[in-house]
């Protein structure tokens, strides 16, 4: 680590991460590093001890679960064990959008509290609520999967990110200042590439040099492309921690061909935060963040036994709105051998899950990343329902639309201001409303579709 790295590892960090509503991360870090190793029968002591204190938060401070908790019989107060979790239904995406304003934690001020919303990785707009004393002990746990992959406070680390909030044309240039010096994070937008921005990014990541790259792989799988087909002089990254999307074995080996990395693959939602991550002994083997989050394997009706369950999170530190048994829609098999790493947090095995095409602009040919349009779409507009968008021709977008039960024609104005916006009036759409999303033949799920030819 050079001067400028000891000097943000040692004192820069903390100064400027507790101003940023990011207390304590440092302290935590280091009570994780050490919980990691717990011999399993700690973890579960220290579980169930957070998601009893949970329970009595959820019953005593919101009105939603206080309901839920009364017409199952089901007293807090007298929870003995997790298995006693299993009598509280899963929380569905449904009760969210009917009861959020129940589940949100009467005891706290509007200003301990932020909104935020799903959209851009789900296709489905579900707004929520998270208590800002949390945000420490989140970051935490995302700096320990940081560490799984050799990066520390004060090594730089850059993020390829199609996320609109960080496009960076919007972020005040002290943010960006700081970022570049407190927190030596490079940010660069990819939710719209074309040769130009990829040299323009080839050029940074190769001045700036990181030890890491968080980074969604689909945006980064096409610079790794025009890397190789112009020949440019190959950027060297040590780490790649991969999130937002399924990481492909094609991303993998493109990035260890290109970039000559070690490759990670983690498990993060905008709801729970970093969830899972591998550790670098076996692919596809990722540990829970068992600190953070209690997962249960759900077996689905009428499945294949043998086949993935259905994820239940538990967030044991979000006490603005709390989620209990939250059903996330994603699919995983858990693990029970024990990881080479010495480990002992649980680990869990990732099934392919959503997975999304670029869309391309009839203007410029420039590519719109998916998750980044319908992060446009779907999180920055209000609840409609489920989203796929085909592209099927060059100026022509299909929209199926699964209704939600408030669904009314006001709200997908929404739509037609963004459509517009991002492909600059060039695309015409039409919406079909659907009974289902089905998926590929593959088994795969994909929300967003090219189906136009050419397409990189
Ligand atoms: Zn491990």
């Amino acid at each position: 680590m050079d001067i400028h790295g000891k000097f943000v590892h040692h004192l820069g960090f903390r100064l400027i991460a507790g101003r940023d509503g990011l207390p304590g991360v440092q302290p935590f870090l280091r009570q994780l590093e050490e919980s990691q190793y717990w011999a399993p029968a700690k973890l579960l002591e220290y579980q169930y001890r957070k998601i009893k204190a949970l329970l009595l938060h959820a019953c005593r401070n919101t009105s939603f679960y206080r309901e839920r908790f009364d017409s199952i019989g089901f007293n807090p107060e007298k929870f003995g064990a997790l298995s006693e979790l299993e009598k509280i239904p899963p929380l569905t995406r449904n009760d969210i959008l009917e009861h959020m304003d129940s589940m949100v934690a009467a005891n706290l001020l509007p200003n301990q509290l932020h909104r935020d919303a799903t959209g851009g990785s789900s296709g489905i707009h579900t707004p929520f609520y998270r208590d800002n004393g949390c945000l420490g002990f989140k970051k935490a746990v995302e700096y320990r999967c940081n560490k799984w992959a050799g990066w520390d406070i004060g090594d730089k680390i850059a993020y390829y990110w199609p996320a609109v909030q960080d496009l960076a044309k919007t972020v005040p240039l002290g943010s960006r200042v700081k970022n570049e010096l407190a927190y030596r994070a490079l940010m660069l937008y990819s939710g719209r590439l074309d040769e130009a921005t990829l040299e323009l990014h080839r050029r940074r990541l190769g001045e700036f040099a990181p030890g890491l790259m968080r980074v969604f792989p689909n945006p980064l799988s096409i610079l790794a492309g025009y890397l190789r087909q112009a020949g440019k002089q190959p950027i060297g990254i040590p780490s790649i921690i991969s999130v937002g999307e399924p990481l492909l074995e094609s991303h993998r080996q493109i990035f260890r061909d290109v970039f000559g990395s070690r490759v990670f693959n983690c498990y993060v939602s905008r709801e729970c935060g970093n969830m899972a991550c591998e550790c670098g002994a076996e692919e596809n083997l990722l540990h829970i963040n068992s600190e953070m989050v209690y997962v249960e394997f759900e077996q689905i009706a009428g499945r294949d036994p043998r086949g993935p369950k259905s994820l239940l999170i538990t967030d044991l530190f979000n006490y603005g709105m709390p989620f209990i048994r939250y059903r996330i829609s994603d699919l995983a098999w858990p693990a029970e051998e024990a990881c080479k790493c010495g480990r002992t947090l649980p680990l869990l095995r990732m099934d392919g899950g959503r997975l999304s095409d670029f869309l391309i602009s009839p203007v410029d040919g420039s590519l719109i990343s998916g998750c980044s349009f319908l992060h446009h779409l779907i999180a920055e507009g209000p609840e409609v329902g489920q989203v796929q968008v085909v592209q099927d021709q060059v100026d022509h977008l299909r929209i199926n639309l699964v209704k939600s039960m408030g669904f009314s024609e006001s709200k997908i104005n929404h739509f037609h201001q963004t459509i517009n916006k991002i492909f600059k009036g060039a695309m015409t759409y039409d919406i079909q409303y659907v009974e289902r999303l089905d998926n590929e033949k593959s088994g795969k799920y994909m929300f967003t579709k090219c189906l136009v030819n050419g397409k990189r």
